[in-house]
Formats: C-alpha cells, structure tokens, sequence
C-alpha cells in the first residue's frame, strides 16, 4: 500500500537527532525521499544509514541553517538532485544556556535567535521560492510550547519560538492562495539529547518536572515525527497556519 508521503521529496533540517532524525524515519516510512540536513555530518548520514537499511531513500546534505549561502545551496542541492521540494520540516534549534533575562548574555542571545529564529526564515524563504515556482508544497516549523507560553530562565528561547509562530501564520497567510501550506508544531518536554543538556546534573527537577505534565510522562520523538508526517501529507490539506501543540496537554492548563 502506498504511504502517504509517496514518492514526495522532503527535507528535515537537524535531522541529525531527536524529534529531527524520528522524523525523517516516519516521513521515510511513508514513502518519502528524504534529505536529511544538519550541521552534524557524522548523525545525519546515520539517519541516513537508518532509512537505507529499512529499504527507504535517503541523502545527507551538510548545513548550518543560520547562514544564507549554506541554505541556499542545501535548496538548490535538493532541487539538483530530486527536481523539487514537496514538504519541509524547519526543524534545526538550540536551547542556548539557561539564564533569566537579566543575566542572559548578548552572545547567548544572539546564537539562539540567529539559529532558531533567522534560520528558519532563511529556509522558509528558500523553500517557498522553490514551492511557488511548483504550485505546491508544505512546510512545518518546528516552535515549542515555548512558543505559546513563557518559561522562566529561557528568554531568548521562549522568544524565538514565539517568533517561529510568527513566521508561520504569516507565510501560510501570504501562500494559502498558492498551494502552500505552511503550519508549526509545538512539542512539549520530548526526550532527547536537547533535554538532557537542559536537565544534565539535576535529576531531581527532570523528574519534578514530569508533575506539570497531566499526561504524567515526556513525549517520545516518534510523537512528534507523526504528527509532523501528518502535516505534511495531503491528508491535512484545509490545515494551514496552525501551531499545534503536541505536549501531553501541558498549555491546556
Ligand atoms: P537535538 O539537540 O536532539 O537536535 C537538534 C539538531 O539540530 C541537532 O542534530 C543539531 O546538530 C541540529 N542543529 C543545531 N544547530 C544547527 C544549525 N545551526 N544548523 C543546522 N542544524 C543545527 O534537539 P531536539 O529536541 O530534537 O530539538 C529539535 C527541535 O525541537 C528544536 O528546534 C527544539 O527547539 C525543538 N523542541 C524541542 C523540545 C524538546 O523537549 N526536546 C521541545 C520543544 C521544541
């Protein structure tokens, strides 16, 4: 039976790990040809290896989403080797180090903003270009619950993902008459490498914090990979402009 994603070509930026790398398996699942695009060469062409073993296809394509030459060529590079984009999945962020607002500094503000921020309105831009001389396509950025609420001692975070949102609505605004979708997920705590980094050293708050969660556990990256799949498909095709929390019903509190 075919998936539904068949044959589409989609690229998933920080495909290297986490919600990225779950993701390009479940869109590979589906029948996608998939670019797999991160900073991390040496995880990327593992997500790679993943999806080649399981019989999917798969290329790695090195980036670093914050810089306009490097996104640039991952698009033409994709467009070089498969003839267009069919879904994109602006996925790459950081969380930056953890500081409240007056002790964030200017570096940690900029990364953060420069990667999460810049970077998925630089391959939105490119992306979009490409789509629209297609008539077609679909993207989703990924925001956070962070993007719909504030978090203390993640200003900058906090803002970039409100911003990702931001960017979101108004592309799916100016592209909803070209047949382009555009929408955001906004995971909520999901165990990967991310929050081991946030919660390394103190378990106790790891575990306290799953007492916020009314599902009473963290997501899995597999949760977020699907619901992703699914905006991307043409199964979702009167949905547009959404931020959609997938979040164990964290923000419904
Ligand atoms: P992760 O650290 O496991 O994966 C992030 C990937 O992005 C890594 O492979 C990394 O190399 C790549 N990356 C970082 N900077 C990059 C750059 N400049 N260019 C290209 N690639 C870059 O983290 P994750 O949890 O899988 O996070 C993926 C996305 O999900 C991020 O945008 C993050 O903010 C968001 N998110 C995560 C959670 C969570 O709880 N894990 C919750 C909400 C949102």
């Amino acid at each position: 039976m075919a998936g539904t994603l068949q044959d589409k070509v989609v690229l998933v930026t920080g495909g290297a790990s986490g919600i990225g790398r779950a993701t390009c398996l479940a869109v590979a699942r589906e029948g996608a040809k998939v670019v797999v695009s991160d900073i991390d060469a040496k995880g990327g062409e593992e997500t790679v290896g993943f999806i080649t073993q399981k019989g999917g296809q798969a290329t790695f394509i090195k980036c670093n989403v914050a810089k306009k030459d490097e996104v640039e060529a991952l698009i033409d590079g994709v467009v070089k080797a498969y003839g267009r984009i069919d879904g994109a999945f602006n996925n790459a962020g950081i969380e930056g180090t953890p500081a409240d607002t007056i002790v964030c500094t200017d570096e940690n503000f900029d990364k953060i903003i420069d990667i999460n921020v810049k970077g998925v309105w630089l391959c939105m831009r490119a992306e979009l270009r490409q789509m629209q001389k297609q008539g077609n396509g679909a993207i989703v950025n990924t925001a956070s619950v962070a993007g719909l609420v504030g978090f203390e001692g993640l200003p900058a975070y906090v803002a970039s993902k409100h911003a990702v949102i931001g960017l979101t609505k108004t592309g799916a605004l100016e592209f909803a008459k070209s047949g382009v979708r555009i929408n955001a997920v906004c995971p909520g705590v999901i165990e990967t490498p991310m929050i081991d980094r946030l919660f390394a050293g103190v378990p106790e708050a790891r575990e306290g914090f799953k007492d916020k969660e009314p599902v009473g556990r963290y997501g899995k990256p597999e949760e977020i990979g699907e619901a992703v799949t699914w905006l991307l498909s043409d199964q979702a095709s009167f949905v547009t402009g959404v931020a959609m929390p997938v979040d164990g019903g964290l923000v419904s509190q």
